[in-house]
């Protein structure tokens, strides 16, 4: 039973536990609360903030934040400002996480290594994340299901390439939409050379990606596009956020220029997602690990404990516990782990 090795180390090590409160995942480290991603914010001890998800960012009360200076400007344009910020302290630092621009996992002097959101596969202009070895692993499991495995991303750019073209043959416009941070970007990147226009919440990301020196095309925004009536010249391409098919601006833009719309998700295969089935077509394209990405992942930081947060929690674990390792979910009110 776990109960034992629980209260074993317990014994061992007072000072040093992870537990999930209501306001989020709190690791403490000789009697300093490490909050994780909180969901609100906190007034003492250290605070990391992964990334700039919206899921990820709050109003900071006060106290010592550990983020990116990417995170901390993407932050700002999306109405959080993050002050009193480092990217150092003490024996803490902050690991690529390979998610978007600035994610990082955080890897704590002792041997806690907490991925924040993360994707071990490079794509476009993101690098894979290299993860450390680690005595406890706190990981993220959005895609913890064995259904969850993408395409090589070359297959997928190919098939998009030829639905393009295809559509393109028709006179027909095409409209990719993916998450307005981070896949966004992505797929600017990748589909460049079609010379898309930028839906105006794309744009304003993509600026602050090319000020840190992603190589971005700039082009228009959608709103100059048609009012200098660019948009009557088809086909063309845009990028444009993950708008459902019922959104106004994805009718409009389909009523009126007959655009076709491709819809980019890592649910994109489920039937369980709405987003997938409103579009044209629906790609399987992630910011984060898939199911084996997630089970290499695990190998290579080879930890003694996992703790399996964010998704298929409890189904991840209890893979993980199959292949023989130490794995449980972190859940509120769940016996603490100790480490
Ligand atoms: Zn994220
Ligand atoms: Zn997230």
């Amino acid at each position: 039973m776990q109960f034992i090795s629980d209260v074993f180390h317990r014994n061992l090590n007072l000072n040093q536990v992870i537990k999930m409160t209501p306001s989020g995942i709190v690791s403490i480290h000789n009697g300093t609360a490490v909050h994780l991603d909180p969901k609100k914010g906190t007034e003492n001890g250290i605070t990391f903030v992964s990334h700039a998800h919206i899921d990820h960012l709050h109003r900071q009360n006060g106290g010592l934040v550990l983020t990116s200076r990417q995170t901390s400007e993407i932050a700002k344009i999306r109405g959080y400002t993050i002050e009193n910020y480092c990217e150092k302290y003490e024996n803490f630092s902050l690991i690529d996480a390979g998610h978007i621009l600035g994610a990082k996992g955080l890897l704590f002097g002792d041997g806690v290594f907490y991925t924040g959101d993360i994707s071990i596969r490079g794509r476009a202009f993101m690098e894979g994340a290299k993860v450390p070895k680690c005595k406890t692993l706190i990981t993220e499991c959005t895609f913890g299901m064995p259904e969850y495995v993408f395409p090589k991303i070359d297959d997928t750019v190919k098939r998009v390439n030829e639905i393009i073209s295809d559509s393109y043959s028709r006179g027909r416009p095409v409209i990719l939409l993916g998450y307005e941070l981070g896949k966004a970007q992505i797929l600017s990147y990748l589909f460049s050379h079609w010379q898309p226009y930028y839906h105006d919440s794309v744009k304003k990301v993509n600026d602050v990606y090319r000020n840190f020196g992603i190589v971005l095309p700039d082009s228009l925004g959608h709103s100059e596009a048609e009012s200098s009536g660019l948009l009557n010249k088809k086909p063309w391409l845009m990028i444009a956020p993950n708008l459902s098919g019922k959104n106004a601006f994805v009718q409009n833009m389909k009523s009126k220029y007959g655009a076709i719309t491709i819809g980019f998700s890592g649910w994109a295969q489920s039937s369980r997602f709405a987003f997938a089935r409103q579009h044209d077509y629906s790609i399987p394209l992630s910011d984060h690990c898939d199911y084996n990405e997630l089970l290499q992942l695990v190998k290579v930081c080879s930890p003694e404990k996992i703790y399996t947060v964010h998704g298929f929690v409890e189904e991840f674990a209890s893979d993980l516990v199959k292949l023989g390792y130490d794995a449980q979910p972190l859940v509120e009110n769940a016996l603490d782990g100790y480490f």
